[in-house]
């Protein structure tokens, strides 16, 4: 068994504790010892390897809780849909996942996958066959006909992108056990969705209560758990009486969504980072300022709500939302830690425990990931940098040193350049060229989403 010593460094532990100066030893794929124990018995193994980490952070490798890996980056829901061929898309998730690993990701929750393929993708990262972070993974996420996020392009039955359509109870329960027969570690519902000209505005509920205990009952009954992409308190409050064990986003809720949360303890992953992106970058790459906007305003509704969630004791795990263009792969998983201390008013350790310690539920790992503690499994970062003071630190990928999963000391060499595949990317024209623009008569103007289709 091989046996590592890292000494000198400032530890962070995970769990929001202040960092140490202590050694870390790990023997195999587990931390075994911590301080003065672990100088002892590595003194004792004159074939330990030794890391000196001194001016440096050794914490939990980081784990996004909501990281879409098999997207590959598109820039609307129509490439992500209509552009895509299964082959390809696993490869290019294993190209992905590399940069992750570069990044300080060791651990993934992938909520649902276009041809499902990030079951095959963690099967093979389990079995040596591609470098990447562990990965647990839902199947499809489940649609009734009204739909999710992608309005009129999701079917009325069937598959699309990410997604199945389910109708009535039989097909429900159905489709949740198939899922967990093909592997799944989690089942995801879109509980709330964009419906276009829909009088209320906003992400509508498409689920009953009784269809969402359907889901769960199932589920549960299997040891499997449930999570649920809500925004609206009627979401939310219906997620909760059914046993949903994870909330997504959890915006707009309401004194009563919030009780029950709390009551239940619900944990709860906001995934703003793709509404951070676009609010404070978006104008640099010509988002409309309508949605940037939006965007801006579902976080700053919403901090108020979610910190009085986290000081009553829910957890609140950190996903960024990666695999879209506004969130590429390697670039934004710390992204969320900066918007919990910004906008939540959390420490950066408390973030850090977000991403770390709390995002081990997201895994199927409390207790197992997620820790520098002895009995845990070794995900370790080593960056040259203090993140407990400033977060941001961690989304500079030249300082991170070192990543080890399972103990096993990770590739960070840079990838080759990559291309898009052939017909891989929608072909935008650009803005409308009416004759009074092309003749400098009038400015271009950039196309406007009407509010109903918001
Ligand atoms: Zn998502």
């Amino acid at each position: 068994m091989s046996t590592l010593l890292i000494r000198n460094g400032r530890v962070i532990d995970g769990t929001g504790a202040a960092p140490r100066a202590e050694s870390v030893l790990v023997e195999g794929e587990k931390i075994v010892a911590l301080g003065a124990e672990a100088d002892a018995r590595a003194a004792g193994r004159p074939n330990a390897s030794v890391l000196d980490a001194n001016g440096m952070t050794v914490m939990p490798g980081l784990i996004d809780g909501h990281c879409h890996l098999s997207f590959d980056e598109p820039n609307s829901n129509d490439e992500l849909f209509n552009h895509r061929r299964h082959g390809l898309a696993a490869i290019a998730a294993a190209y992905n996942a590399k940069k992750l690993v570069r990044a300080g990701v060791t651990g993934i929750l992938d909520p649902d996958s276009i041809f499902e393929l990030s079951i095959d993708l963690r099967d093979a990262i389990d079995a040596g066959l591609c470098d990447g972070p562990r990965i647990r993974t839902g199947g499809y996420a489940l649609w009734t006909s009204l739909g999710g996020t992608a309005g009129r392009l999701i079917p009325d039955h069937g598959i699309a992108g990410y997604g199945r359509v389910v109708s009535g109870r039989d097909e429900i329960v159905a489709e949740t056990r198939r899922q967990i027969k093909m592997g799944a570690d989690w089942i995801k519902i879109h509980v709330t969705g964009l419906v276009p000209r829909h009088p209320l505005g906003g992400e509508q509920k498409s689920w009953t209560l009784d269809e969402l205990k359907a889901v769960c009952d199932t589920a549960h009954e299997l040891g499997i758990p449930v999570q649920g992409h809500c925004r609206g308190a009627a979401s939310v409050i219906d997620c909760v009486k059914a046993g949903v064990d994870l909330i997504l986003h959890a915006t707009y809720m309401d004194e009563h969504a919030l009780e029950l949360v709390i009551d239940k303890r619900v944990p709860v992953m906001p995934v703003f980072t793709f509404q951070a992106n676009l609010a404070d970058y978006g104008a640099a790459i010509g988002a409309d300022a309508t949605v940037r906007e939006m965007f801006r305003l579902e976080i700053s509704d919403n901090a108020a709500m979610l910190r009085r969630a986290y000081d009553a004791g829910v957890p609140l795990l950190c996903g960024s939302e990666a695999g879209f263009s506004i969130t590429p792969y390697g670039d934004w998983h710390h992204r969320e830690m900066e918007v919990f201390v910004r906008h939540l008013g959390l420490t950066p350790l408390q973030a850090i425990q977000c991403a770390t310690q709390a995002n081990a539920f997201a895994m199927r790992a409390v207790g197992k990931l997620g820790e520098i503690a002895p009995g845990r499994l070794a995900d370790i970062l080593v960056i040259d940098g203090d993140p407990s003071r400033d977060v941001s630190v961690l989304g500079q990928k030249e300082r991170i040193r070192h990543v080890f999963i399972g103990g096993r000391a990770m590739d960070l060499s840079p990838l080759p350049p990559r291309r898009d595949p052939a017909g891989w990317r929608v072909v935008n024209y650009g803005a409308r060229l009416g004759w009074d623009v092309a003749h400098g008569k009038a400015e271009v103007a950039h196309e406007r989403i009407p509010d109903h289709e918001l």
